[in-house]
């Protein structure tokens, strides 16, 4: 069995560290394989208890349109699994049926509903059910919205043909401000459901034109269909690292200073110094030409994900964050189920094992 010995260092650098070259990226593929490094007294295998011991979770920024934090000691696949959760699997609540009662304006009834689809509604979805076609509408897994707008003359406008239609008009633009909430007999809420922003135009209209639309939003996840998205952005980078492998000092080290549009260098006695590594937008400036590309080296850190969450507005991100982790844990529970019922069944001499169990 192997130890945890020290990998020789250009093996651990290769293990740990993704090379960016000016032309390519070196060792983009991590080494997973338990027994990889076998040979070299180095047990690659993934422990729980180093798991717990060494992950680090640090929040770096935090509103609530926006967490941006670091995952510290952690595999791509684990990284990518919250990302992906967080795209296509937090739920959210979006208008699903739409009923057109009027609609004269230039816009097509479908191309409206899907507008209306699109708006993110401020609206906790965790105490609602998911509703699918044909189930029954209640208070658990429907909130109603209706829309209604008359475009008129504004009689007070004053009589010029130049003036703007929103001048001359009343009602001229439909927002999703317009969009109001109908309670049903029994629902409550301590914040009214309403859009997130009010100011989205969703269509103009003429005098005399008008729409008048019925709605229900319903809980579901972006799997589904990308409206029920809660994220603007879910996205991760390994941490940039810079090296200055070989002393720049004087005019070189000033013109590697100017040259970083990050602001990435500092000059310390004459010396290039990198002072705001994480910075680095890995734009490979400074290893684009020599003499600067014999004094830098750029990697990136395998196990170190800056992750940057945008929320549409619907929920705090950082409630976004918790949401997806407790997905991945509900993920996690169900395939160990179902490795459990595989296993027992295979101890008890049925050798045709369904994994397909797990689903
Ligand atoms: S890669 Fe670009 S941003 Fe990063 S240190 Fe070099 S010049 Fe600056």
């Amino acid at each position: 069995m192997a130890t945890n010995t020290q990998l020789p260092p250009h093996i651990e650098k290769m293990r740990s560290r993704v090379g960016v070259g000016f032309k390519k990226v070196h060792n983009p593929v991590g080494v997973y394989g338990a027994r990889t490094f076998e040979s070299l007294g180095y047990d690659n295998s993934l422990n729980m208890d180093d798991f717990k011991n060494n992950l680090e979770i640090q929040v770096s920024f935090c509103d609530p349109d926006r967490v941006v934090f670091d995952v510290v000691h952690v595999d791509a696949p684990i990284a990518n699994a919250i990302r992906r959760i967080l795209l296509v699997e937090v739920p959210s609540i979006a208008v699903e049926t739409v009923y057109v009662h009027s609609n004269n304006s230039i816009m097509h009834d479908e191309m409206l509903a899907h507008r209306l689809g699109l708006i993110p509604l401020r609206i906790d979805p965790r105490s609602f059910t998911v509703w699918k076609k044909g189930d029954e509408v209640t208070t658990q897994n429907t909130v109603k919205f209706s829309l209604k707008v008359r475009c008129e003359m504004n009689k007070s406008a004053p009589r010029d043909d130049e003036a703007p239609p929103d001048v001359l008009y009343k009602g001229h633009k439909v927002y999703s401000g317009d969009m109001k909430y109908v309670p049903m007999p029994g629902q409550s809420f301590a914040v009214p459901p309403a859009p997130v922003h009010d100011d989205i135009v969703l269509a103009k209209l003429g005098p005399g034109q008008d729409i008048h639309i019925e709605m229900n939003a319903t809980k579901n996840i972006g799997k589904e269909h990308a409206k029920w998205s809660p994220v603007s952005t879910a996205s991760y980078r390994l941490l940039p690292e810079v090296t200055i492998t070989k002393e720049a000092r004087g005019q070189l080290a000033m013109g590697l200073k100017n040259l970083c549009p990050a602001n990435v260098f500092d000059i310390e006695d004459d010396h290039a110094v990198v002072r705001r590594p994480r910075d680095c937008t890995m734009c490979r400036e400074c290893i684009r030409e020599t003499p600067f590309s014999d004094h830098v080296e750029l990697t990136r850190k395998r196990d170190h994900f800056i992750f940057d969450v945008e929320s549409t507005g619907v929920m705090p991100a950082d409630s976004l964050v918790t949401q997806a982790l407790n997905v991945l844990v509900e993920k996690c529970d169900m395939v160990l189920e179902g490795l459990d019922t595989a296993i027992k069944r295979s101890s008890g001499g049925d050798s045709d094992v369904d994994f397909t169990a797990a689903d």
